[in-house]
C-alpha cells in the first residue's frame, strides 16, 4: 500500500513555506542533558507563527488551492491551533476563511481567530452548540452552499507534508550546529526523535523525513495517558476509536488517528509511549524555569516522555535526541495554575 506522503512532498512544502513560516530555533539545555544523560535538541515550535507548528500544514495546504478555490475560500472546524493556523494562512494568501467553533470555546481563542480574519469582510467565525448541533453537517452544508474547501486538522496529505517541515528544519539546524564544532567534522545524524501525537499529522510528516534521511533513527510518538488511542491502534493493527479523553493536553484530545496518518505511523513509527497530566505540568514547570519558555500542555508531551523516561522508550543515554515542542498557546492564568501545582 502506498503511503499518503513521501519525502519529496515535505521538501516541496518547505519551499512553499520559505519566507512565510518562521525558521524556529533549536534550543539546548545543559540541565536537560544532565538530567537525561542524552544530548537533546529541542525544536521550539512554540515560536512558530500563531504559536504552534499547525501554521506549516495549513499554509502548505492553502498555498496549493486553485484560483477558483482561492476565490471561494477555506473552511475549518477547530477550537484550537488549527483554527488560528487556517485563519492566518488564508489572510496571508488573500482568501476568505470560515472557522466553525463550539460556542463554549475559550473566548481568547475565538478572539485570536477573529483577529487573524480582521480586514476581510468575507471571513467569519461561526459558533455552534456542541451538544445539540452536528458540526459535520454544518460544515458540509457551508462547504456546499458557499463552495468553500474544507481543510481538516491532520488527515490531509498537504497538511501532513507541511508538518514534516518541522523535522526537516530540525535536522538541517542540528547539522549546521555540528559544522560549527571544534573539529569541523560532520556530526552524526540524530539517533532518536520524539514527537507528540494527536491525530498524527505532525508525527507522520516528521517520521517520513526522519526515516528517509536516516532509516536507523528511532521515532517515538507521545500521547497523553488518558488519550492513548494511537498506542492502542498500533497494538491492534487497526484504528481504535476512544471517547474524548480528559486531559490537560487539549491539542491531543483526538478520538482516533486518521485514515491517512495511521498507515504512515504503522509503517514508520517505532512505538508510542504515554505521559500523565502531572508529568506534563512538571515538564512545563521545568521548561519555564530552566529554558525560559512558555509551552502549552500538549506542546510538552515529547519533552515529558524523555524527562520521565516513559515506559516503552529505549535507553536514550549518550544518544542524540530531537524533541519537538509543538506549541505555546496557553492562557497565562491557566499556565500559572498548572506550573504552580508542581511541588
Ligand atoms: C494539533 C497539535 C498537536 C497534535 O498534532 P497532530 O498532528 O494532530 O498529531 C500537538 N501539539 C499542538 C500544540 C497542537 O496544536
Amino acid at each position: 500500500m502506498t503511503l499518503a506522503i513521501c519525502f519529496d512532498d515535505v521538501t516541496a512544502a518547505a519551499a512553499r513555506l520559505r519566507g512565510h513560516a518562521h525558521r524556529t530555533p533549536v534550543l539546548r539545555s545543559a540541565t536537560v542533558d544532565a538530567l537525561t544523560g542524552a544530548q537533546v535538541f529541542f525544536k521550539a515550535e512554540n515560536f512558530q507563527r500563531m504559536g504552534a507548528f499547525k501554521f506549516r500544514g495549513a499554509f502548505n495546504a492553502l498555498a496549493q488551492f486553485s484560483e477558483a478555490q482561492r476565490e471561494r475560500g477555506v473552511i475549518a472546524f477547530s477550537s484550537g491551533n488549527h483554527a488560528q493556523a487556517v485563519a492566518l494562512s488564508a489572510r496571508l494568501l488573500g482568501m476568505p476563511s470560515v472557522i466553525v467553533m463550539p460556542q463554549d470555546a475559550p473566548a481568547l481563542k475565538v478572539a485570536a481567530t477573529r483577529g487573524y480574519q480582521a480586514g476581510d469582510a468575507r471571513s467569519e467565525v461561526i459558533l455552534y452548540d456542541r451538544y445539540t448541533q452536528d458540526r459535520e453537517a454544518i460544515g458540509r452544508e457551508l462547504a456546499q452552499s458557499r463552495g468553500m474547501t474544507l481543510i481538516p486538522p491532520f488527515d490531509h496529505p498537504h497538511v501532513m507534508a507541511g508538518q514534516g517541515t518541522a523535522a526537516l528544519e530540525l535536522f538541517e539546524q542540528v547539522a549546521e550546529q555540528g559544522a560549527d564544532g571544534a573539529d569541523g567534522h560532520a556530526v552524526p545524524p540524530l539517533d532518536a526523535l520524539l514527537v507528540c501525537v494527536g491525530g498524527g499529522g505532525l508525527i507522520s510528516g516528521c517520521a517520513t523525513v526522519a526515516k528517509h534521511l536516516n532509516p536507523a533513527m528511532q521515532v517515538y510518538g507521545v500521547e497523553p495517558e488518558a488519550g492513548n488511542d494511537t498506542q492502542q491502534s498500533l497494538a491492534r493493527g487497526e484504528i481504535v476509536r476512544i471517547a474524548t479523553p480528559r486531559t490537560i493536553a487539549d491539542g491531543a484530545q483526538t478520538e482516533a488517528s486518521g485514515q491517512l496518518t495511521f498507515p504512515v505511523i504503522q509503517a514508520l513509527v517505532d512505538g508510542i509511549v504515554t505521559v500523565s497530566d502531572a508529568e506534563l505540568a512538571k515538564t512545563m514547570h521545568l521548561l519555564a524555569e530552566r529554558m525560559k519558555i512558555v509551552v502549552e500542555p500538549t506542546g510538552a508531551l515529547a519533552a515529558a516522555a524523555l524527562l520521565q523516561a516513559a515506559p516503552g522508550l529505549p535507553d536514550l543515554r549518550d544518544q542524540r535526541v530531537g524533541v519537538i515542542i509543538s506549541g505555546g498557546n496557553v492562557d497565562l492564568q491557566r499556565f500559572a495554575q498548572l506550573v504552580s501545582s508542581v511541588a
